[in-house]
């Protein structure tokens, strides 16, 4: 958390500095313009940061063990102090009583005595006591015996804000990390990415430089590096420098694997919200769902759309229209109340999800209310808004094809309410729909397809970041039915899992691809595992079989997973998930991005690698909030020991994005298409010549 802070402000410092360089070189109007963004992002990343030292401490176990089962001493031991060794996130860390005395330290790895008024200055002291239980986190740089470091503070607590004054009574521990910013950490950054001579100075340097300050605002010292000399060379030489913040931020970020996780929670909590009315988006209404569907709950959703809005736009306003659709929203929230999640999805079109036994009465008498209230002109500022609204319900209490099914009939059944005349309530009424008929027929001819071996495997490379070089490749299933033509995995792998076909198909994937690669030592093989096929206790020594019969060695194999499943069944998915590990295969976290991240179970089950999803890979090109989530999600990874791919990579753009966040490996079409095996064949035994020609 102290890393966190202090490299967040010292990449903010860098950023801001980076801007100087150029906008030196370049016009006024720009440098005001990139000074204000890079305030934003000051505040931006402190507030992140406040975050992450607020998840640290705020953790059940701790405050149990510490305030209450007597061990906090085995306790700070074992999740902190032990992780003060050769950790590039944080190398002390402290728990303070409210006087601020030093209970227990550990630095980097030792345990030591210190008093932190000596050694962190008299504003950090004066930082750290104005923590209370309602107080975010604090963090701040100070100077201490090895120069330049950040450190963070937090009060430990229970999530459940009822216990803690029991918990805590009059003793409230604060936990304090710290991380030492060497000047050898900061030059071998410098050098690594090619930022000329940057530096820390304890006085003002002859040249341009960033005041670094404690939480006090005195100046601590300043941060300069060499400043290029023309516009041109200004510009080309601020990216490095920003870069560089980037890291530094990265490097933060990552200063152990429970605060990277969970500072990667609240960025995704940015990229789950709508900025306009700060209620859950789109993607926050589609996870919900999906956690609904994984718990086989009863669920109803309703899509409402907005009848009459664009007039409000194009005749008072965009204003005013911002202004109604927050008001709609503030309506919508409080006809729900916690009974469930509201969403904005995005123009004029919300969403109500709630889950319970009576969701579908409940979501029912919800939309009706909300329609007889807009009977009633909207009021927005001083006008009187005549607005409507159509609404398409449907509701579900067994797990569906995926999350998008439960939106696609939600979504049938609202225009049917608007060809009924706008004002109207409708639910989703399966007769209109054909899918259900069409996933029949389609389960029959792929059994029959199945059993004529008509299903194929081909193989997608994945590329090391460094040298681009084809390490590993990706088996995927294929069905080109002889009456249908291609019908791709993601419409013909939920059909085969909701009819038990996926236990025979996912097995003659192996199979397949084991074979196929065994004559490819040098490179790895991942294949991806359903939810179902984890849930059949047998699959570890089916598993087994295969590997035996393939001679194919267990430690060049990867078994994609999503998410979906472990948070269906996390008793049940350990214990496959442990005898698949055992057999010396590697597991990976497939789609990474397309759910929430929760700290839990990254931290419950190990994976090898984690893979983030293509769909985050592309909308962290245009969208802010998703390229932290990549960056953040590569840090916590990073010091989980994991390796990151990134799948997706359709341009040239996406795989440099991807690289500069971290990713290890990259995938997509932009360095290849699954290919069947043949085509890969002679695409590996040309690398490998080429490869053997270079040597
Ligand atoms: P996945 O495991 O995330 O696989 C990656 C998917 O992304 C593949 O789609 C691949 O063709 C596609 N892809 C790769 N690079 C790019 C790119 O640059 N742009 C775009 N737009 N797409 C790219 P595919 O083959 O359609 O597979 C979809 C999903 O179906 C897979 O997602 C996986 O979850 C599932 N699947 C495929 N084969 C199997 C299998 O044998 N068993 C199981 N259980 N699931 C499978
Ligand atoms: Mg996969
Ligand atoms: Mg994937």
């Amino acid at each position: 958390m102290l890393t966190v802070c202090a490299l967040g402000l010292l990449f903010l410092a860098v950023t801001i500095s980076g801007f100087f360089a150029t906008f030196t070189a370049t016009n006024h109007v720009e440098q005001q313009r990139s000074m204000r963004l890079a305030e934003a992002a000051v505040n931006s990343q402190k507030a992140a940061l406040g975050i992450l030292a607020e998840d640290n401490a705020w953790w059940d176990e701790a405050a149990l063990d510490i305030y209450i089962n007597g061990k906090a001493q085995t306790f700070f031991q074992e999740n902190w102090a032990d992780y003060t060794v050769n950790n590039p996130s944080y190398d002390m860390v402290l728990l303070v009583d409210k006087n601020q005395n030093v209970l227990a330290a550990t630095e980097k790895g030792e345990a030591i005595t210190l008093d932190i008024t000596k050694a962190f200055g008299k504003a950090a002291v004066d930082t750290i006591g104005t923590l209370s239980l309602k107080a975010p986190a604090k963090q701040m740089l100070v100077v201490d015996r090895h120069g330049l470091s950040v450190i963070a503070a937090s009060m430990v607590r229970h999530t459940d804000n009822e216990k803690n004054p029991g918990l805590i009574g009059n003793t409230p521990r604060i936990l304090v990390l710290k991380k030492h910013l060497s000047a050898e950490a900061i030059k071998s950054i410098a050098q690594q990415y090619n930022v000329p001579g940057l530096r820390y100075h304890t006085r003002p340097p002859n040249k341009d430089s960033f005041p670094l300050t404690d939480g006090s605002g005195a100046v601590l010292g300043y941060l300069s590096w060499d400043a290029p000399t023309s516009g041109l060379s200004a510009a080309k030489n601020s990216l490095p420098v920003l870069i560089v913040g980037g890291l530094l931020f990265f490097a933060a970020l990552s200063f152990g694997a429970r605060m990277g996780l969970m500072l990667l929670n609240s960025l995704s909590a940015q990229a789950y919200t709508d900025s306009l009315s700060g209620m859950p988006n789109r993607r926050a209404l589609r996870s919900a769902i999906r956690r609904e569907q994984a718990k086989s709950s009863t669920h109803a959703l309703a899509l409402i759309d907005l009848d009459g809005f664009k007039y409000v736009n194009d005749n008072f306003g965009h204003a005013v229209g911002d202004q109604l659709i927050k008001k709609i929203a503030e309506m919508l929230n409080a006809q729900v109340g916690d009974e469930g999640i509201v969403a904005r999805l995005g123009g004029d079109e919300f969403a109500i999800l709630l889950a319970s036994n009576d969701a579908q009465r409940r979501i029912q008498a919800i939309s009706d209310r909300f329609l007889e209230r807009l009977t009633m002109p909207v009021m927005v500022e001083d006008r009187a808004l005549s607005i409507g609204a159509s609404i398409g319900l449907a509701a579900t209490s067994c797990p569906l094809k995926d999350e998008g099914e439960l939106l696609r009939r939600a979504d049938i059944s609202m225009y049917q309410a608007k060809r009924l005349g706008k004002m109207q309530v409708q639910w989703y009424d399966p007769l209109l729909d054909e899918e259900q008929s069409v996933a029949n027929e389609l389960a029959a001819e792929l059994r029959h397809s199945l059993s004529m071996g008509e299903l194929t495997v081909v193989y997608q490379p994945i590329v090391e970041v460094e040298d681009r070089r084809c390490g590993a490749v990706e088996a995927l299933a294929r069905w080109n039915s002889p009456t249908r033509g291609p019908i791709p995995p993601n419409t013909f792998i939920p059909i085969a899992e909701n009819t038990g076909l996926i236990d025979a198909i996912g097995l003659f994937v192996l199979r397949r691809a084991c074979t196929d690669l065994s004559a490819w030592p040098d490179i790895k093989l991942a294949v991806n595992v359903s939810a179902a096929q984890l849930r059949n206790p047998m699959f570890p020594q089916q598993l087994q079989a295969i590997l035996l019969d393939t001679a194919f060695d267990p430690q060049r194999l990867e078994l994609e997973i999503t998410e979906t499943y472990l948070i269906a069944d996390a008793s049940l998915a350990r214990k496959v998930i442990e005898g698949v590990a055992r057999l010396g295969v590697m597991l990976s976290l497939d789609d990474f991005g397309t759910g929430y991240a929760s700290i839990g179970f990254l931290r419950q089950f190990s994976f090898g690698k984690l893979k983030i999803d293509r769909s985050l890979v592309k909308e962290a090109q245009y969208d802010e909030a998703a390229r932290m989530l990549v960056q953040v999600s590569v840090a916590a990874a990073r010091a989980l020991n994991m390796v990151v791919t990134a799948e997706g990579v359709e341009t040239s753009a996406h795989a440099d994005l991807m690289k500069i966040a971290g990713c290890d490996q990259l995938q997509g079409w932009f360095f290849g298409r699954p290919v069947e095996y043949d085509v890969l064949a002679v695409m590996l035994a040309k690398t490998q010549s080429n490869a053997a020609q270079i040597g």
